[in-house]
């Protein structure tokens, strides 16, 4: 008798001929997120199995947190030949517990001796009478008590959700520009949900912004990367660009100009690192430089999509996602981004395409972007 992890996975993205890449792809990555709890890690009849951890608690966290993962449960695995001891042990499980419970069953060994509604009926009048303090209630139970006849017996009280999604790896590359901000690492969260790769680009502003407002970059990069698993940041030096745009353009299109080379930069490494797509944290209507026509305007300087996975969304309702994630507390941290350095009084809200193009005339564009992307500092994570 031992104690593992049970964890489901959805079953909705594993219909059709990718199912075993799909699954191959789950499995290797619950074992990269376990490899440091000292996990094992196995299939078997739908379900993924982790044992052997030096940390529990810590072993359920990381699985919960692999896109793909449906839920997690600590089961109790054991010899599924001695039904009493089964009996014994639920009632040890549930001995803690106070308020109503059900049992449910599932038995996949087709020739156990009792069928599913057996195994609930005595297993669940075993506990009834050897716990203290338990009511049945099949309807809307405190407690749920799960055992399943698989190869062995497994039993286990309760579950914790997983993030879902789609397994890491399976739905191609793509390159978040990360700012310090609220909404980029979301945005990134989202698009990386969905089975995509991520690698970042972070303009930074030196000494417009500190080494801590980087760090503090870093730091939630780290924090996508415990999803994401392993991913690469580079980190552009973009003081020079912005000197140039605030000493030559007009003062209402610098933003929106800076969001230009933002993204003709960003798509230089999304090449150079196989990505097919960008992602940035943009709202409509959330600043000048997210409206319609402004999005419009930075849409044209590159040749991949962009994505935009909170355009739709609330301010407050980002925060929520950021809150869940586990970003929201390092993007509060005060460190000056390089946004905010230059910002316009007037921004242009409704910019021209040929307005803008025509005040980029004005900077030697290619010399620009070839010293940033030469200067730019590339760090692994994860
Ligand atoms: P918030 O709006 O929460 O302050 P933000 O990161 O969304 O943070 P915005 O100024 O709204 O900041 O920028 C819009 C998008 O442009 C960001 O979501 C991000 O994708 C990109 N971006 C902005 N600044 C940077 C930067 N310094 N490095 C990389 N990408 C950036
Ligand atoms: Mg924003």
């Amino acid at each position: 008798m031992r104690e593992i992890l049970l964890v489901r996975y959805g079953e909705v993205f594993l219909k059709g001929q990718n199912r075993p890449f799909f699954l191959r792809k789950l499995v290797d990555h619950v074992k990269d997120a376990t490899r440091e709890v000292g996990g094992k890690v196995w299939l078997s009849d739908g379900r993924i199995y982790v044992s052997d951890f030096n940390d529990i608690d810590e072993a359920m966290r990381r699985v919960s947190r692999v896109f793909g993962v449906h839920s997690v449960s600590r089961a109790i695995e054991m010899d599924k030949g001695d039904f009493e001891a089964i009996c014994r042990q639920a009632a040890e499980l549930m001995r803690p517990l106070k308020g109503t419970f059900k049992v449910l069953a599932r038995r996949s060994d087709k020739h156990y001796p009792l069928d599913s509604p057996a195994i609930m009926r005595q297993a669940g009048g075993h506990v009834l009478h050897n716990v203290p303090g338990l009511e049945v209630d099949v309807n809307n139970p405190d407690h749920v008590l799960m055992i399943e006849i698989r190869d062995h017996a497994y039993l286990s009280v309760g579950r914790i959700e997983g993030v879902n999604g789609m397994p890491m790896g399976t739905n191609g590359k793509a390159c978040l520009l990360l700012s310090g901000g609220i909404d980029s690492p979301v945005a990134g969260f989202m698009i990386a949900k969905r089975g995509v790769e991520l690698c970042c680009v972070h303009y930074h502003s030196f000494p417009y912004t500190s080494e801590r407002a980087k760090e503090k970059v870093l730091d939630l990069a780290r924090i996508l990367s415990e999803y994401c698993g392993k991913m690469r940041v580079y980190v552009v030096p973009f003081t020079e660009i912005q000197m140039e745009i605030h000493e030559k353009c007009p003062d209402n299109l610098t933003t929106l100009i800076m969001r230009r080379y933002m993204m003709r930069i960003a798509e230089i490494f999304a090449r150079k690192d196989g990505a097919q797509a960008l992602i940035t944290g943009e709202s409509i209507g959330q600043v000048a430089s997210q409206t319609m026509e402004a999005l419009g305007c930075t849409d044209e300087v590159v040749g991949m999509p962009i994505f935009r996975p909170l355009i739709g969304m609330d301010k407050s309702e980002i925060i929520e996602r950021a809150e869940k994630i586990g970003t929201m507390e390092t993007s509060s941290l005060p460190y000056e981004d390089c946004c905010t350095v230059f910002t316009p009084k007037h921004p242009a809200t409704h910019p021209r395409k040929d307005i803008v193009r025509k005040a980029e005339e004005k900077l030697d564009s290619e010399a620009l972007i070839a010293a940033a992307v030469e200067g730019t500092e590339v760090i692994e994570l994860g």
